[in-house]
């Protein structure tokens, strides 16, 4: 099979000058998808997938695509990420799965070489939180899962999603054309930093992501009764922030016990929230994550076995809100296997992890084998400007892309009248 060579140090020069694109004003870097930062990082973008012998288009979501032919018109490899970003945030996170998905390009353009599959580097619209409380709009509507309800939503100054889509070059009145049923995507890879610690403490430059994790989450109501917090004895109390305590500590404890799950309150509310009354009531939320969604529900039961226990012992009522799910995403072995084997080219024993974190790969997922390689981050920082992978550890990403791209498209090959059955 072939090999690739990827220009690393252009990928480096193209993470800085991409990184230039950035709101004036605003600390570390940031370049909110439809401001004008982002929308002069992809022009300059566009340009960059041209010059790698790409044909560049937005499609109906406001996903930039550029696209390579194959040998026949089959269903495409895919390459993506973001661009934009949060507030204040680094210079890697996104940025890094586009631009090495150009980089992969512009190796196969160099070395003349020609895939049995149309290639496609997308970067998708909006991955971080944008101002119409809503994130991941581009693969959303790949997916196939962006309704009119979800364009009707307006930002602060009262602009509708539909319009921002259009500012960017999208078609809300088309959205139908956006999207990629099952079979349209061979298969769909995302080079990503790591943004946790994982990776630095195993002292691995990258991992190979088993998938994405579930998500559950509720709010959960506790309410008690305010009272005098220096007439009232203590066993006459209602206490709801006591009672939530013993929560927030069940849920640290059954996610501990149950090993790969993480569960957290992040938010909390308390009623009145003065120094002289006892907590008349709370509000707060609950999350757990995991790859394993038996896990999560395991985990959320005992949680909530908890809290009826430690609500009725103390005389207080537990309302719970309505569940969020969201499912977590999976990759297939096969596909598992192949990046596993690309990465294990370029790096020793690269170990396998779940991504946390959401990305545009659990959209992708839901229509296509997905799957993606992790870039260990410093400190596992991310979401601000101290976000930083070592130019080495980057340049054996780039490398591993390159390498799964590769066997993906023999494999594939080989496979195709299988796979198509499925
Ligand atoms: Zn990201």
């Amino acid at each position: 099979m072939k090999t690739l060579t990827i220009d690393t140090d252009r990928l480096l020069r193209d993470l800085d000058t991409l990184a230039t694109f950035t709101e004036p004003g605003t600390t570390g870097w940031t370049r909110r998808a439809f401001s004008p930062a982002f929308i002069a990082a992809r022009a300059w973008l566009a340009k960059r997938m041209q010059d790698a012998g790409l044909s560049v288009s937005v499609d109906a979501a406001g996903n930039l695509i550029g696209r390579r032919p194959g040998l026949v018109d089959m269903p495409s490899l895919m390459i993506g990420s973001h661009t934009d970003t949060v507030p204040g945030a680094g210079r890697f996170d996104g940025m890094l799965g586009v631009l090495a998905g150009i980089a992969v390009a512009r190796a196969l353009d160099q070395a003349g070489v020609q895939l049995h599959y149309p290639l496609e580097i997308v970067d998708f619209l909006a991955e971080e939180p944008t101002p119409f409380g809503l994130s991941c709009i581009g693969s959303m509507g790949m997916a196939g899962v962006l309704d009119e309800r979800e364009l009707a939503r307006q930002d602060s100054s009262g602009r509708t999603l539909a319009e921002a889509l259009q500012a960017v070059g999208g078609r809300p009145d088309d959205l139908g054309s956006a999207i990629r049923k099952r079979g349209d995507i061979a298969a769909y890879l995302e080079l990503h930093i790591e943004q946790g610690r994982v990776l630095e403490e195993q002292g691995a430059p990258l991992g190979v992501v088993q998938g994405i994790v579930g998500i559950r989450r509720a709010m959960l109501q506790f309410a008690g009764r305010p009272d005098h917090a220096g007439t009232t004895p203590m066993g006459l109390r209602h206490d709801a922030l006591a009672a939530a305590a013993e929560v927030i500590l069940a849920a640290e404890r059954m996610a501990y016990a149950a090993g790969a799950a993480v569960a957290t309150v992040g938010r909390l509310a308390i009623s009145p929230n003065q120094e002289n009354v006892v907590p008349g009531s709370v509000e707060m939320s609950l999350e757990v994550r995991s790859l394993n969604w038996g896990t999560v529900e395991r985990v959320w039961a005992g949680i909530e076995s908890e809290a009826r226990t430690a609500c009725s012992s103390r005389g207080v009522e537990l309302i719970a809100g309505d569940l969020h799910d969201v499912a977590p995403m999976h990759t297939p072995d096969w596909l598992l296997e192949i990046i596993a084997r690309a990465c294990g080219e370029v790096a020793t024993d690269p170990p396998l992890l779940p991504s946390g974190a959401g990305h545009d790969a659990s959209w992708i997922g839901r229509i296509a084998p997905a799957g993606m390689i992790f870039v260990r981050s410093k400190d596992g920082r991310s979401h601000c400007p101290e976000e930083y992978s070592a130019p080495e550890d980057i340049a054996l990403g780039a490398n591993a892309l390159g390498a799964a791209l590769l066997a993906l498209d023999h494999y594939l090959d080989l496979t195709l009248d299988l796979y198509l059955d499925r």
